[in-house]
Formats: structure tokens, C-alpha cells, sequence
């Protein structure tokens, strides 16, 4: 019936019986013993994964001084094994974007769209350029940034003493992360900063701290997880704030979808 090889043949497929036929799925003459959906997944993100771990811009997250695992978690969202919820899927990508610095600053705009913005620069201070790490150092955004740190390291504070069985002290706790790297809104090509952490980045210096202090790994890896969604609310007014000041700034200057379209 198919014998024709230059002829495309569709195939109607009865989804009622799909759970009936049986299939081997081979990837690379290795076959795939691990539910399709999962694996395809699985195989996707380990390449995105090294992708982004190449880019010369990552050569510090190389260097084994992040928790991946954390991390992972905290990308992954708690999802259902079959549900996605459209607001999961969304935070979710939103969070992709974070890591991979392609949130639509202006100096991401310049990359598609140079005629439109090649002159502007960041529209809260107008003077710096404006690229991912200047959404967060830039200095309107200072005091604000900063009581965001500090409130980060006293939300984990809390979470823990929220668990009502470990003895530990604020101060103690607190003295911990001073000067550290990652508490400091820097640009920083070798250590950890705090813009590494609203990246979604976790510290294995965290988990160490945490070990010490006898924190049991469940507790451990729910609070980190937890810290990370922290500063990625807090941090997301920072960006919504500043997108409500664009928005106003290209109206003014009249620039819609249709121009910017028209410019592509
Ligand atoms: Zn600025």
C-alpha cells in the first residue's frame, strides 16, 4: 500500500488506542527506556545547559562554586508530571531569561532594533548605558537594591528559625555572610555576586554554611529554594518598575509595535 517511496502518505493515528501500541524509541541506536516526554526534556536542557556554561561570559560558574542542584530546583518550578500550569511555564521562563541575560533592555533592544535605540540609554538615570547588570546597579536603584540584599539574608534567617528546632542566633548568623562576594551588587568575572544570585545562581558557600550549622539536608534544600524565589519577587518589581518607565518614555516618543516592527 505505502510501496510508492516518492509519495508522502499521511497516517490517521486513533489516539484512543495509543496506550495499546507498542514502540521502542532509539536516539543515537541507544534506546530510550525513560518516558519519551521526560527524555526529550532532559535532552534539551542538558544541551542548553552546556551551551550556556561555554559562554565566555560563564567561565566563573565553571569554576565549582555554585549549587547546581539548588539552582535546578529552583528553575524547574514545582510542577505537576503532567501539568504545566500556564503561570509555572511563564515564571519558569521568565527565570530562563534571568540566567541568560536576555531580558529586553535597552542594550538587548540595540541587538534588533539599532535604528530605534541606538542613542538611548537607561531610562531611569539616563546617563549609563543600559545592560543587564545596570538593571540592577543602577543608582536610582541603589537604596532599594540594598535593603533587597539585606532582606534576603534575614528571609533565610527566618525561614530557618520559622522551623522552631535550631538554636541559632540572628547576629551570628547574619555576621556569616558579611563581606562576602556574593552579598555585593559588583560585576565581577571571578567571584560570586549578588546579580549571580538574581540570576538564580545558589552559592555552594550558602550550602556549606548551612551544613555547618546543622541544618538537615530536607530543610536545607527547601529554605535555599525558597531564598531563591525570594529575590526573584523582589528583584522582579525592580524590572517591572523600570519596564512602566520605558513604556512611558517610548510613548512619549512615539514609538509602538507597528514602528518598532517597521524597523526590524
Ligand atoms: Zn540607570
Amino acid at each position: 500500500k505505502y510501496g510508492d517511496l516518492d509519495r508522502v502518505y499521511s497516517i490517521n493515528v486513533n489516539y484512543s488506542n495509543i496506550d495499546d501500541i507498542n514502540y521502542v524509541v532509539i536516539w543515537n541506536n541507544i534506546v530510550i527506556e525513560k518516558r519519551l516526554r521526560h527524555f526529550i526534556r532532559q535532552y534539551t536542557d542538558v544541551r542548553n545547559f552546556e551551551q550556556f556554561l561555554n559562554l565566555q561570559r560563564n567561565a566563573k560558574y565553571r569554576k565549582n562554586q555554585i549549587d547546581w542542584y539548588i539552582t535546578f530546583e529552583y528553575l524547574k518550578e514545582k510542577e505537576g508530571a503532567l501539568v504545566t500550569s500556564l503561570w509555572t511555564s511563564k515564571r519558569r521562563r521568565k527565570k530562563m531569561q534571568k540566567l541568560i541575560e536576555e531580558i529586553p533592555t535597552i542594550e538587548h533592544c540595540k541587538k534588533s532594533l539599532f535604528d530605534l535605540f541606538k542613542d538611548w540609554k537607561c531610562p531611569r538615570c539616563e546617563k549609563k548605558k543600559e545592560t543587564f547588570n545596570h538593571v540592577w546597579r543602577c543608582k536610582s536603584q541603589k537604596k532599594m537594591m540594598m535593603l533587597i540584599i539585606k532582606n534576603s539574608f534575614e528571609f533565610l534567617f527566618k525561614e530557618i528559625s520559622d522551623l522552631n528546632c535550631y538554636e541559632i542566633k540572628k547576629e551570628e548568623f547574619l555576621k556569616f555572610f558579611q563581606e562576602k562576594t556574593y552579598c555585593i551588587l559588583s560585576e565581577d568575572t571571578d567571584n560570586l555576586t549578588f546579580i549571580d544570585v538574581i540570576k538564580g545562581l545558589f552559592p555552594l558557600d550558602i550550602t556549606k554554611f548551612l551544613i555547618d550549622i546543622k541544618i538537615n539536608k530536607d530543610h536545607r534544600m527547601a529554605l535555599s529554594v525558597s531564598f531563591l524565589e525570594y529575590v526573584y519577587d523582589e528583584t522582579f518589581k525592580i524590572w517591572e518598575d523600570r519596564c512602566e518607565v520605558e513604556i512611558k518614555k517610548e510613548k512619549a516618543f512615539r514609538i509602538n509595535r507597528a514602528k518598532k516592527m517597521s524597523t526590524k
